[in-house]
């Protein structure tokens, strides 16, 4: 890989690192509540493998296809996120590669994803996805159809729901606060019958820090990471 490349990839690496870092001591949290997840979907396998080696373990991609063709490319101790949406017919030659699910949307798609896992005797860690901006547009579940997942929840054997996960609206960062903060408060609702809920995937590369400051545990970010590549 060129050498331009890497240089880029480690300046914006450092620069997000510096804003992560900012944020969490404006929020008083330790840097060690967030992790950062890069969204490799814009670039090719040995690029992401670049950004991989210059320390972003934690690698997500959008479609369970893409993931597939990284996964074989990218070599090393690399925790696979899956943050997008899973079809059910995808769900077997998935699971073998990730470690989180951001993306899960309805009790059926959890209640498959549990069966499969069973099958191949494997665990994996969820989000549910909530749409908590409230678009239309948007997947994820209504924060008032949460409830309805619940019963589901305790039946899970190999799949474990580790917390939530949102996308906000494309708009300016502070607009995006309240939607990070409803993701939080519904955390805390849940927390009590659940207290292996402890994520909030929140925050994108134009809304990272506005969602850390909001409680983020961790921050899928792509355009940030890498911008300037030519
Ligand atoms: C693409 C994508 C991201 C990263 O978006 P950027 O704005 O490029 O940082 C985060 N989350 C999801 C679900 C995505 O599809």
């Amino acid at each position: 890989m060129d050498a331009a490349v890497r240089r880029t990839l480690q300046e914006n690496l450092a620069r997000v690192e510096e804003r992560i870092t900012a944020a969490c001591a404006r929020a008083r949290r330790a840097r060690s509540e967030v992790t950062l997840v890069a969204v490799t979907k814009t670039v090719e396998p040995n690029v992401a493998a670049v950004l991989a080696e210059c320390g972003a373990l934690n690698l997500g991609e959008s479609r369970p296809q893409e993931l597939w063709r990284k996964a074989a490319g990218v070599t090393g101790p690399i925790r696979w996120h899956l943050i997008g949406h899973l079809q059910r017919n995808k769900i077997e030659r998935t699971l073998p590669l990730v470690e989180w699910i951001h993306s899960v949307d309805s009790t059926r798609l959890l209640q498959a994803l549990d069966r499969e896992a069973a099958k191949q005797d494997r665990r994996v860690n969820v989000l549910l996805e909530v749409n908590a901006s409230g678009e239309a547009a948007k997947h994820g579940i209504a924060p008032t159809d949460l409830g309805a997942v619940t019963p589901t929840m305790h039946a899970l054997t190999h799949v474990q729901v580790r917390g939530l996960m949102t996308m906000a609206a494309l708009q300016d960062a502070e607009a995006c606060r309240p939607t990070f903060a409803m993701l939080r408060e519904l955390r805390s609702r849940l927390y009590g019958e659940f207290p292996q809920i402890e994520h909030l995937s929140m925050g994108m590369s134009n809304d990272f820090e506005v969602a850390i400051e909001e409680g983020a545990t961790m921050v899928r970010l792509g355009t940030v990471l890498f911008e300037g590549l030519s």
